[in-house]
């Protein structure tokens, strides 16, 4: 079965706006084993929602529309709807009642507009809409099925849920959408996609999305199917083979982000953390404390911009900042041990660089970040050159220290020599 969603309202025109309902649709849809094959965002004018759902007619089996339901003059999806499928736009007395109950609910009386949303298109079966006033409506016509929902997001969730959903698995669709979610960091898009392209052709019956943003990149393999088992079945041998062609690059095969990884990591090791950052100023403590119960883990941190705030509360010596400036390896290093040995936290984290857009130099370019790592065992520090403006640089920065301290654990520094 194909389906399409149609957006309405003028506002998703506006550069305000986005349509973000139809993404929640498509997996719904896609749960149901329905492929949406066409989306359409469209205002409330009459002539242009109507082409809208003429087109979807012609090529979709499921048209799942979300807004235009509301009160108002301009909420013309049933009126434009009813006159496309010529049948009529009539009081429907349950909705009615259930509509002033609402209101009463409320202590306020129903304004006359309202009756509006108790019109309900010749033959459609009304969806209750719990979360709010428009109900949904199921209109079975001409071989098609189409279902107005509100746009609120809220309530067009709730009824795609609650109503929609399990009238959509009755239709009895075996055929589901089967997927799996892999995350990886520490690789550029082109470099995931030249390891894993090779796969593709031995799995025609598969298709994989590649996602890519500043928290990593995203693999999505998924397949359809009627039969469960073998699609698992195809769907474990590739992700087995990607997991092979991505080595430690790939930290999850279920969509797990990597703080969360990071806060097990910690949890399972009874260790604790703190971090002192320059230029990422706060970020990096923000996503390990994003988890609920980081307390057990997460000492607490140091935004430390000026040179003065690293040695006063990291304990960087002064000398070493003169002698190799604030953004360098020693500092980033000096940064991790101060912190660490400050708070008693097991592993101390420093990241010093430099954001942009202005403050780099030939030798230190914007885009170049420290990020050192420091525990009992000793301490490592990388260096990297992070490509986009001031926001992805600060984000990357973060995503790597969050990996530099998921790879401390996979692979610890080696031990200092003895002292004799
Ligand atoms: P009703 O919910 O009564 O049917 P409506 O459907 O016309 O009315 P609107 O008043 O157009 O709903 O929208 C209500 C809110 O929902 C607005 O904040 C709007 O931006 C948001 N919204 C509507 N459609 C979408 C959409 N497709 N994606 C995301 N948000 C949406
Ligand atoms: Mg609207």
């Amino acid at each position: 079965m194909k389906a399409e969603i149609i957006a309405v309202g003028s506002e998703l025109l506006t550069p305000y706006r986005l349509d973000t309902n139809s993404l929640f649709l498509t997996d719904q849809l896609n749960r149901l084993g329905i492929s949406v094959i066409h989306k359409a965002v469209v205002g409330d004018g009459p002539d242009e929602m109507r082409s809208s759902f003429e087109h979807a007619l012609g090529r979709a089996d499921v048209i799942v529309s979300c807004g235009g339901l509301g009160p108002t003059d301009d909420d013309r999806t049933r009126q434009t709807v009813a006159e496309l499928l010529g049948r009529k736009l009539l009081q429907n007395e349950d909705v009615r009642r259930k509509l002033e109950e609402r209101f009463r609910r409320f202590g306020r009386a129903m304004p006359e507009i309202n009756l509006r949303q108790a019109l309900v298109i010749e033959g459609a079966d009304v969806l209750r809409n719990p979360r709010g006033t428009a109900p949904g409506q199921w209109i079975e016509a001409r071989g098609h099925i189409l279902i107005l929902l509100p746009g609120v997001p809220q309530e067009m969730r709730a009824l795609m849920e609650t109503e929609v959903a399990p009238r959509l698995a009755k239709l009895g669709n075996r055929r589901r959408l089967y997927t799996r979610d892999l995350r990886i960091v520490g690789l550029f898009e082109s470099e995931v996609e030249q390891r894993v392209r090779p796969l593709y052709g031995q799995y025609p019956d598969t298709e994989t999305t590649i996602l890519a943003g500043a928290n990593g990149i995203q693999l999505h393999p998924r397949i359809w199917s009627d039969d469960p088992a073998y699609a698992e079945k195809r769907l474990g041998e590739l992700v087995s083979r990607m997991a092979l062609a991505l080595g430690e690059n790939l930290i999850s095969t279920c969509g797990e982000e990597i703080e969360e990884i990071v806060a097990r990591t910690l949890t399972e090791n009874h260790a604790t953390i703190a971090v002192a950052e320059s230029c990422t100023g706060g970020l990096l403590a923000e996503r390990l404390t994003s988890i609920s119960g980081s307390s057990a883990y997460f000492l607490g941190g140091v935004v430390c911009y000026s040179n003065a705030m690293k040695t006063e509360l990291v304990g960087v010596p002064a000398e070493l900042i003169e002698a190799t400036g604030a953004v360098s390896s020693e500092v980033a290093r000096a940064l991790a041990e101060g912190i660490r040995k400050r708070t008693g936290a097991a592993l101390g984290v420093g990241i010093t660089g430099i954001a942009g857009p202005t403050g780099g130099t030939v030798e230190k370019p914007v885009g170049l970040v420290h990020i050192g790592v420091a525990d009992v065992r000793g301490t490592s520090e990388r260096a990297w050159r992070f490509p986009g403006d001031r926001e992805r640089i600060r984000l990357f920065a973060v995503q790597n220290a969050l990996d530099s301290v998921r790879r401390h654990f996979l692979f610890p520094p080696a031990p200092k020599p003895h002292q004799e």
